[in-house]
């Protein structure tokens, strides 16, 4: 028996589609189109693609994206500005700083100085603070994923054993504080473990769903893995093979109930999730 593929391009296709339409009425009703400004420092190969990436996902659902692309030695004073600039500017909803920044950079101060209203990928301190209390105002992009490529396989985490590789603030953390949340997608028992972790085997081995985000090619092998057990691999590495995930995919897929494959899982429904806090962030400043 083989796993059953979380599927998540298909997934991400048709909450894009239903996306569109909402975007649509949105802009039919406020005369206002939802405004994403993306923030690219430096010429990072990756941020490059995943930039693209997500500017075209914005064009396919309707939103309007604007690049603003400073020089690899922009100080961290003008990015500041920058950033001022975007926050008092009503015809953008949304602020991204694509991830990660030059060495004369620091990420916290940067994090802190978009406008938590504006905060689509939900990194500030104030949007994380609400997260913890259940109280979100957007949810973060990568968790938030993961939450609906279990929804759409009907996996409910409620009462389930759920072990997290890796701790990020980016996945690990708010992923954790998602599942964990009381009330509907969440109320499962969560571990969390990181690479001080001891045993790692014998505690994934407990898990009714497993997540991967470690950044480590093929970390989770088989003997890892419950039988039945759902897998979700968040890792996205660049190897000599091309890209790849944190599982070991093809022996994984012998043993695990539900798996997640890379590229085509987790990856396309991130950037779903920021179009869908896009549009949430001009609906709230609409009615502010
Ligand atoms: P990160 O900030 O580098 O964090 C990696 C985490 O894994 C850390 O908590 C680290 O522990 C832990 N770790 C490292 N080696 C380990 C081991 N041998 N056993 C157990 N835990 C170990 O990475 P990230 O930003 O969370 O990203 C993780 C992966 O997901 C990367 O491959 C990234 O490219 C990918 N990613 C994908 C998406 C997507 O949309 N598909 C989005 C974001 C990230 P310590 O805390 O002790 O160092």
């Amino acid at each position: 028996m083989t796993a059953t593929l979380l599927d998540g391009k298909a997934l991400a296709r048709k909450l894009q589609s239903e996306l569109t339409a909402e975007v649509a009425e949105f802009i039919e009703n406020n005369s206002v189109s939802p405004t994403l400004a993306v923030v690219l420092v430096g010429e990072n190969p990756a941020s490059e693609v995943y930039v693209r990436n997500k500017r075209a996902a914005c064009e396919r659902v309707g939103i309007e994206s604007r690049l603003v692309r400073l020089p690899a030695d922009t100080s961290q004073d003008e990015l500041l500005k920058q950033l001022s600039k975007l926050n008092k500017d009503e015809d953008v909803h949304g602020i991204l700083v694509q991830l990660p920044l030059p060495p004369q950079i620091e990420v916290a101060k940067i994090v802190q100085a978009v406008s938590p209203a504006k905060d689509v990928d939900a990194f500030h301190p104030e949007n994380v603070g609400r997260i913890v209390q259940g109280r979100p105002r957007f949810l973060p992009c990568t968790p938030q994923g993961v939450r609906a490529l279990l929804a759409s396989a009907g996996i409910e985490p409620a009462g389930k054993q759920v072990v997290i590789l890796g701790r990020s603030e980016i996945v690990g953390k708010p992923l954790a504080l998602l599942l964990m949340q009381k009330g509907a997608g969440g109320d499962a028992t969560v571990t969390v473990c990181h690479s001080r972790s001891q045993n790692l085997a014998e505690i994934t081995r407990q898990a009714d769903i497993l997540v991967a985000a470690v950044g480590q090619p093929r970390l989770v092998t088989a003997d890892m893995v419950k039988p039945g057990a759902t897998v979700v691999d968040v890792g996205t590495n660049q190897t000599p093979e091309g890209l790849v995930g944190d599982v070991d995919f093809a022996a994984v897929n012998e043993v695990a109930g539900y798996l997640s494959p890379v590229p085509g899982g987790v990856g396309p429904l991130t950037i779903t999730m920021l179009l869908q806090n896009t549009l949430e962030a001009a609906r709230q400043q609409q009615t502010s």
